[in-house]
């Protein structure tokens, strides 16, 4: 029997042992010419994973949570209004983090499961003069998808910086950063980058390095201030070693091996095979019997799904079930329905293969409780998928 579960939650994902094994690496001195060469290795990969060559990449440690506050802290000056358009938890999380910095944050909120309709959107565009506009690109409390490419659009129309949180998209999805003028796209290592979580990474447009520079009160984060991080970050492009805060050494090993694999299998043949496994999972959960809270196919995320429980079922059982069937799956994240539905990542390596076990899993528990569906069902779905 296999001591080890398989990990399919929204992050942290199942890692490829090459990455791994930088993680375990005798840690070298971050001036040592090899380290040197994999930070601006790594600079440069972030960038072209964002389809962002225009932009400035920043690899900090940290999370997500950390890359959403360094956006907020490095773009907003005190009494500057943001416009939030929320998809869920983690559009709220921003709209807090942007209020520490003194903006006058509004928010569109979307209906669980939804989008906020574009329309909407530029209305409130409209409405007043903003300078900066969050939204999370794939919202990991709901598994729902914006139209990033049509954000961008109306942030450039409008002239405000655009922010977009990929924590949970980046590498899974699509995205063009430059083409679809994106000021600010943000994630972190442990989801579809595909790294062991404690990195924070950034890619800022040059209109979004403009609105820094000009600036008239300092960033009131020292942390994550650009004026400390942007020395570094250009020091190690250009393969020289700058001091600020001791790097993560091992983690910028690591996130090397992985931002190869991503851009060796090429960006379009990623997003594809992430399609497929979110099509794939959620053709099963319906062949099973599963409602997920995206309302429908067109904004439902590639990375990650959230299934409704059964009426009979009891999450927490559940949740051990599956876990005692060997994978390890996560439960709800939005306050008001956390005891209603569960999420299953599909992200980063994730297979044919992995995605098999997991509906096999589910069908099990599902089906020793009581749930009326035919065993193998969900399972046929993702083999017609592959
Ligand atoms: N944004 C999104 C969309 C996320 O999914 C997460 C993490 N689940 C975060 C932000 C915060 O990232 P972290 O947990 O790494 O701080």
């Amino acid at each position: 029997m296999k001591s080890r579960k398989l990990l399919m939650i929204p992050g942290p994902i199942e890692f490829e042992n090459d990455v791994l094994q930088r993680m375990a690496i005798p840690t070298p001195s971050h001036v040592d010419p090899d380290f040197i060469a994999a930070f601006s290795n790594c600079l440069k990969l972030l960038k072209d994973v964002c389809q962002s060559p225009s932009g400035q990449a920043f690899i900090v440690a940290g999370t997500g949570t950390f890359a959403m506050d360094m956006a907020a802290a490095n773009l907003i000056e005190s009494g500057d209004k943001a416009l939030v358009v929320s998809t869920g938890y983690f559009g709220l999380r921003f709209a807090e983090i942007l209020k520490r910095y003194g903006a006058e944050v509004d928010i569109l909120e979307a209906q669980v499961g939804d989008i906020v309709p574009m329309e909407q959107i530029e209305q409130q565009l409209q409405s007043k003069t903003y300078k900066l506009l969050a939204f999370t690109h794939v919202d990991t409390s709901t598994a729902v998808l914006n139209d990033a490419k049509q954000i961008g659009a109306l942030g450039k129309k409008h002239k405000v910086l655009t922010v977009l949180d990929g924590v949970c998209s980046v590498a899974g999805e699509d995205i063009k950063q430059d083409e679809w003028g994106i000021d600010v796209v943000l994630t972190a290592s442990q989801k579809a980058i595909g790294v062991p979580p404690g990195l924070a990474l950034l890619v800022a447009s040059q209109n979004a390095m403009r609105a820094f520079e000009q600036r008239k009160s300092p960033v009131a984060n020292y942390y994550g201030d650009w004026a400390n991080w942007l020395p570094i970050m250009k020091a190690y492009e250009n393969k020289q070693a700058s001091y600020f805060g001791t790097p993560p050494v091992n983690l910028i090993m690591a996130l090397e091996k992985s931002l190869q694999a991503i851009v060796k299998e090429g960006l379009d043949q990623r997003v594809d095979r992430h399609q497929r496994a979110g099509k794939a999972m959620r053709a099963a959960l319906k062949a099973i019997g599963l409602e997920v809270l995206s309302k429908n196919e067109d904004i439902a995320s590639n990375t990650l799904s959230a299934p409704y429980y059964p009426s009979q079922i009891d999450p927490a059982t559940f949740l051990q079930g599956v876990n005692k069937e060997g994978v390890v799956l996560a439960g709800g994240l939005l306050p008001e329905l956390k005891s209603k539905y569960f999420r299953i990542g599909h992200m980063g390596s994730v297979n044919k293969g992995d995605l098999l076990a997991t509906i096999g899993a589910i069908e099990t528990v599902l089906k020793s409780s009581g749930h009326r569906h035919e065993l193998g069902s969900g399972t046929a779905e993702i083999l017609k998928h592959f």
